[in-house]
């Protein structure tokens, strides 16, 4: 981890066309050594949600595994379950989801595997070493095909994220690379607050819960706090708005985000890199859909081993962009953070106080000779 010196963020623009066959050779180049040979190699990466249209496409991440065997490792395609009820909510629901998406071992040259196993509860648990800003996180389970790889490369759709403001490496390593039990408690901190006297006993959140933790007690919901998993579903549905955000839920959960990232890459050290794909930068993340319109053209790729100094390098190269068709009354910076009522920088903060990296890099453009 690097905590002093400026690091370094390649970056290779989309300014000549969406090059990334040639932009991934470029920049993989420049994070290789983090794979020896026979390296079991973790490509983490969301596969989509099912009706999304925004998420990295198949041929990148072929792209990235094709590279990763040429540097002498073997790769596997991997992400975990989710904790609402939708295409990925079991590792058969998101091994049929993610073939849908394009997502097949013909397709990306290498084994798909959902790392959390088929409820989502496989996993290794992995101390986070200290806490700052109240956060009661100490511990992460972190996705049992993910604990045993020897390196871990993850590749990031950068976008808006509803409670994150922004999702880039950190926020896909921390929620994306841990079991059902660890995303729970990330998300404990917006457990939604619960105004009893609009509840009208529809039984509507009720039958939605997927972890069968509420019930009606005379035609008022009842949950079970113990054994509630915070995934929102209720919170979305009711239509009474009984359930509502906590105050600063959005900050406080960012705060959980960068220790939960702190513990996975504890794990692995220096045999970790980033790259993150600046394009179809949506408002909300790829667990929705559909996925919404674009907030900016598309930027490029970054590609980094410091988690932090990437995100930040990404969020800034986004602020410097001309918002886009409904989004262009936004005014940088941190555009994502304003269209989902935020501050992004807090997760990157955060991960920087955690010794995660250094929000001071150097930009090193890759692209200026191309024709
Ligand atoms: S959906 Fe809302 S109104 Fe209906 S039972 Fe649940 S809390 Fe009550
Ligand atoms: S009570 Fe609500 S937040 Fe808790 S597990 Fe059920 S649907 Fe999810």
């Amino acid at each position: 981890m690097k905590t002093s010196e400026r690091s370094e963020v390649f970056f290779f623009p989309y300014d000549r066309g969406r090059a990334f066959l040639r932009g991934l050779r470029i920049l993989f180049s420049k994070v290789a050594n983090v794979v020896s040979t026979g390296d079991s190699v973790a490509v983490k990466v969301h596969m989509g949600e099912y009706g999304g249209s925004a998420y990295l496409r198949p041929p990148i991440v072929r792209r990235v595994c094709d590279l990763i065997k040429e540097a002498g490792g073997k790769p596997f395609v991997t992400d975990t379950t989710t904790l609402y009820p939708m295409g990925r909510f079991t590792a058969s629901k998101y091994l049929s989801t993610a073939a849908y998406n394009g997502f097949t071992e013909e397709s990306v040259g290498a084994p798909v595997v959902i790392a959390d196993g088929e409820r989502g509860y496989d996993g290794e648990w992995v101390d986070i070493p200290r806490q700052v800003s109240d956060c009661s996180l100490d511990k992460i389970k972190i996705a049992k095909k993910i604990f045993n790889a020897d390196s871990l490369i993850v590749l990031s759709h950068v976008k808006g994220h509803d409670l994150a403001g922004f999702g880039g490496s950190i926020k896909n390593v921390a929620m994306g690379c841990v079991t059902k039990e660890s995303k729970a408690a990330q998300h404990r901190v917006n457990r939604g607050v619960i105004d009893l006297s609009k509840c009208t006993g529809c039984g509507q959140c009720v039958e939605a819960c997927p972890f069968k933790v509420l019930s009606l007690l005379e035609e008022k919901m009842v949950r079970d706090e113990e054994k509630c998993m915070n995934c929102n579903s209720c919170l979305y549905l009711c239509p009474e708005s009984v359930y509502s955000m906590p105050p600063q839920a959005q900050e406080r959960f960012q705060v959980s985000l960068a220790h939960a990232a702190t513990g996975v890459l504890s794990r692995f050290h220096s045999k970790v890199a980033f790259i993150n794909f600046v394009q179809d930068v949506t408002r909300s993340c790829d667990c929705v859909a559909p996925s919404g319109f674009p907030v900016v053209p598309d930027i490029g790729i970054l590609a980094s081993t410091d988690v932090v100094a990437i995100d930040k390098a990404s969020l800034d190269l986004i602020a410097q962009s001309k918002p886009l068709g409904k989004f262009a009354s936004i005014n940088s910076p941190d555009i994502l953070g304003k269209i989902n009522g935020t501050d992004s920088l807090v997760q990157i903060r955060t991960a920087q106080e955690l010794g995660l990296g250094n929000m001071t890099y150097e930009l090193k453009e890759q692209n200026k000779n191309a024709k």
